[in-house]
């Protein structure tokens, strides 16, 4: 399944602890420090969003937010998205939102392929099928998505 970002944001809303900026060494290029794994990284403010990176309004209201995170229009952005570090760039919040034979909505997988349900069939089905469904398979959400289909669930 593709996966689109609709760049609301939320994925950034508490990470301020963990993208760290150690000292701002340009007008708009800062040395930081990827938390989770240690990788210091040069934060430079893409060219096309250094008008509301300037405004710090918003990241006052939210002080847990990345501190590189601002609201443009209806959409909350990274204003470092060329040079931020490879977790937060390939990051997928859904790659499948798996729904019952009725159409509802009964689970979640992330791009780490970690289920989100409350459903205990489905969780079963899911495990069992990562059980079997080798981890390096290039094409294991594919695979997955047709244990689920196979079970009668519709994946999307
Ligand atoms: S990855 Fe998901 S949570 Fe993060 S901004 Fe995109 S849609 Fe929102
Ligand atoms: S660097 Fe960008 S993508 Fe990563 S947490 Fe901060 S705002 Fe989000």
């Amino acid at each position: 399944m593709a996966f689109h970002c609709r760049m609301c944001g939320t994925c950034c809303m508490y990470l301020g602890d963990y993208i760290a900026i150690e000292r701002q060494v340009g007008p708009y290029e800062f040395e930081c420090e990827s938390v989770s794994t240690g990788t210091p990284f040069t934060a430079i403010v893409d060219d096309d969003k250094r008008e509301i990176y300037l405004d710090s309004t918003w990241l006052d209201e939210h002080p847990t937010a990345c501190r590189f995170l601002r609201p443009s229009g209806e959409h909350i952005l990274c204003t470092i998205h060329g040079t931020s570090p490879a977790q937060c760039k390939f990051y997928r919040c859904v790659v499948m939102r798996v729904f019952d034979s009725q159409g509802v909505l009964i689970g979640k997988v992330t791009g780490t392929l970690a289920l989100h349900s409350d459903n205990p069939e489905l969780r079963g089905i899911w495990e069992a099928a990562l059980r079997e469904i080798p981890e390096w398979s290039a094409d294991i959400e594919a695979r997955l998505q047709k244990v689920l289909e196979g079970h009668g669930y519709r994946v999307g």
